[in-house]
């Protein structure tokens, strides 16, 4: 049995490295060898909560960072996204599907629903003041299994 195969990225709060996480995250995985809907849903929920630290944990303030945490054991990959900004009041009003303190902006509200429905694990902890971490974990099941 292997051990743990571990990464971790920091980034620039910036919506240009929005892309560059989630491809990031993705070539560390693919490793698994995962099937393209297995990444597509990794790299949605990657995509969310990283847009989720730049613009509201950080008010897209480039001078801040974003970390990227991910882990392989097994056949299960672990990711947490985490930034040291505004933190959230109410956690479980967040995680509501359509719920946005940006309308303004149109967020639609749904980046914590998508990542919960694509993820098979999916946890936030966040302090108002000093930042919010997401954590999920998703099983791939990879393309060998489709093929035997
Ligand atoms: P969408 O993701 O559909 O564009 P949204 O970002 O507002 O819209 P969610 O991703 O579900 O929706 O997040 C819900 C709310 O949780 C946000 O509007 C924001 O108030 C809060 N939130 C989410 N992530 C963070 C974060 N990293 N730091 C501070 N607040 C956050
Ligand atoms: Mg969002």
């Amino acid at each position: 049995m292997k051990g743990t195969n571990e990464m971790t990225l920091s980034f620039s709060a910036r919506s240009e490295n929005e892309a560059f996480a989630r491809i990031a995250v993705a070539a560390f995985v693919s490793q698994l060898d995962p099937t393209m809907d297995e990444l597509n849903d990794l790299k949605t929920a990657v995509s969310e909560a990283v847009t989720n630290a730049i613009i509201h944990g950080y008010n897209s303030d480039d001078s801040q960072e974003v970390t990227i945490k991910a882990s392989i054991e097994g056949d299960t990959v672990s990711i947490i996204i985490s930034d040291q900004g505004s933190g959230i009041e109410d956690v479980d009003l967040a995680r509501q599907p359509l719920f946005t303190s940006k309308p303004e902006m149109e967020r639609s509200g749904m980046g914590f629903t998508i990542m919960e429905n694509f993820m098979d694990r999916f946890d936030v902890s966040s302090e108002p003041g000093s930042g919010t971490s997401v954590a999920m974990m998703k099983r791939i099941e990879s393309k060998k299994a489709l093929y035997n």
